[in-house]
């Protein structure tokens, strides 16, 4: 029987997606404001809220973070900016 190339949902975690990327979010940490949208939308799961110096903010995985940039279209502040990846 075949081998099926359609990736399992949910499979994220396992499968690191962050060679995908041409673009590459950058949260300004001065910007955020800690409100998790960005947590909440992105598809890989990959973004999460980390006290920095007593305060709250958005930290991404690189590993899985495949740069689509819905997180920085969704950041209520724009404290996310889409660079060029390099590699
Ligand atoms: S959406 Fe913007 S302000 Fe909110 S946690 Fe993410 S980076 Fe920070
Ligand atoms: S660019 Fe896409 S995959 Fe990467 S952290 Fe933002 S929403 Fe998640």
């Amino acid at each position: 029987m075949a081998k099926s190339l359609i990736v399992k949902p949910n499979s994220a975690l396992k499968n690191k997606t962050g060679s995908w990327r041409t673009f590459r979010p950058e949260i300004l940490l001065d910007a955020c404001i800690g409100c998790g949208t960005c947590a909440k939308v992105c598809p890989e799961g990959t973004i999460a809220l980390a006290k920095i110096n007593g305060q709250t903010k958005a930290r991404i995985n690189y590993d899985y973070c495949k740069g689509c940039g819905i997180c920085a279209a969704e950041c209520p502040v724009k404290a996310i900016i889409m660079k060029p990846e390099t590699k």
